[in-house]
């Protein structure tokens, strides 16, 4: 039997994150479900240390790591590099919480964009700053292609006009990475990334979102009106090629995808450890050595699920591992968030079902957990768009042949 371990360099990575998820994350997480809007303080103390942690290659959030193609800060070329260590990390931490894992100051999903596509002077200029990501917008979710944000340059700066929606960590975060086109009747080619600090005077906190789940998390909805930056905060290159200009920005998704996935693992393995331990107390026998007729139908559900979890895991690692690479993982990303994200859904809510009212009820967290996987299988791209991706590419169509 193949025996896939975690790289033993990254044995002390996944034991301190463990740690982390167990004595600070999973202890506030049914306080900061029920008082959602609330900022979670323990989180400052933690981002610190982990700050601290970082610093030596330790354990990270959302946003440490980049896929970058051509050189740059993390271009180290070792084969198991910073994304399998965020990816792992990651995983673990939402073991403990995926909403605080999503609101851990300084690592957010923008922080991401930053380190995938920025020039060394803005990796610099940005570094140790809390980014958020905004590109969703109320006529453009799942097709981000079709986003109506303007950019405009005047003099040295440009001046963005639009709206954006569902920004996680957009109140509480330092800066928001942008999405906007510089010229809307040149496509793709046109939408580019644009840091706009938060404290703009033209960026406008319209509302922070009510939601299902990860409530611990802010999702932040924003006007820009006549939002001026300076025009070295566009993040990557600003001319308007025929090909490759939107693939600077979308480059981001292919180091997104991976963490969103690692963070269903994560979720996914809380569920069924928890389910475990649950039905084990009810006298439930899982015992993998008893043979297939003799099982009882929840061991044999149980076993699928675990299967399941262990399928999305080494696809998620496989499209870090990919990313530390550098070899195009377009497709793996999308794979695995796809695999990831809905198995992550369907073992929350089978695990609700397999331990019945106690599942059901606030005196466990599994009722929270399905609540909170839903939304992996939504942001970084659906599942349905996943599924789409992957067909696009398997099938060498375009985004015009297949929609
Ligand atoms: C809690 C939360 C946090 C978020 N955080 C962020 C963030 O930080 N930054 C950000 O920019 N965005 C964020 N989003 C937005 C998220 O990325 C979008 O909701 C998502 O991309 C889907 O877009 P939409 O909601 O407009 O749905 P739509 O695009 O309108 O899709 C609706 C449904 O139609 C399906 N669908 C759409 N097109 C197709 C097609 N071609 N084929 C088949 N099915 C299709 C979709 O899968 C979906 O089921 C967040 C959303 C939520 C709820």
């Amino acid at each position: 039997m193949i025996n896939l371990e975690v790289p033993k360099r990254f044995a002390a990575l996944v034991g301190q994150a463990h740690e982390v998820a167990a004595e600070v994350l999973r202890p506030n997480s049914r306080k900061y479900d029920l008082a959602e809007h609330e900022y979670p303080k323990e989180l400052d103390m933690l981002a610190a240390v982990i700050d601290g942690i970082g610093a030596g290659g330790g354990i990270a959030g959302a946003g440490a790591s980049g896929v970058r193609r051509n050189g740059g800060a993390s271009d180290d070329g070792v084969r198991n590099g910073s994304n399998m260590a965020t990816c792992l990390s990651i995983a673990e931490l939402c073991w403990g919480d995926v909403g605080l894992l999503l609101s851990m100051p300084r690592q957010g999903l923008g922080n991401a964009a930053i380190a995938s596509v920025a020039n060394e002077e803005q990796l610099e200029r940005f570094e140790g700053r809390w980014a958020a990501m905004a590109i969703t917008e109320p006529e453009a979710g799942s097709d981000s292609a079709a986003i109506r944000t303007t950019a405009r340059l005047d003099g040295d700066e440009y001046v963005l006009n639009g709206e954006k929606i569902f920004v996680t960590a957009g109140e509480r975060a330092e800066l928001l990475v942008v999405w906007a086109t510089l010229d809307q009747s040149k496509g793709r080619a046109a939408i580019k990334s644009f840091v706009v600090e938060r404290a703009n005077p033209g960026l406008k906190l319209v509302r922070v979102e009510d939601k299902l789940g990860i409530r611990s998390s802010d999702t932040a909805n924003f006007v820009l009106e006549d939002c001026r930056v300076p025009k070295e905060n566009l993040l990557g290159n600003p001319d308007i090629e025929a090909t490759g200009g939107f693939s600077g920005a979308m480059q981001t998704f292919d180091n997104t995808r991976p963490l969103v996935a690692a963070m269903a693992v994560g979720l996914a393995r809380a569920c069924i450890e928890e389910t475990r331990r649950l039905l084990t107390d009810a006298g439930v026998d899982l015992d993998p050595d008893t043979p297939a007729v003799a099982q009882t139908a929840a061991a044999a559900e149980f076993y699928a699920m675990e299967a399941d979890y262990e399928a999305a895991r080494l696809l998620t690692l496989q499209a870090a591992w990919m990313a530390d690479n550098r070899k195009p993982n377009s497709l793996h990303a999308s794979m695995a968030k796809a695999k990831a994200g809905r198995s992550c859904v369907d073992v929350a809510l089978r695990c609700v079902r397999l331990c019945g009212s106690v599942g059901y009820s606030e005196g466990e967290l599994l009722e929270k957990w399905a609540r909170d996987a839903k939304i992996l299988d939504i942001f970084e791209g659906t599942q349905q768009i996943q599924l789409l991706i992957i067909a696009r590419q398997l099938l060498g169509k375009t985004s015009a042949d297949l929609r």
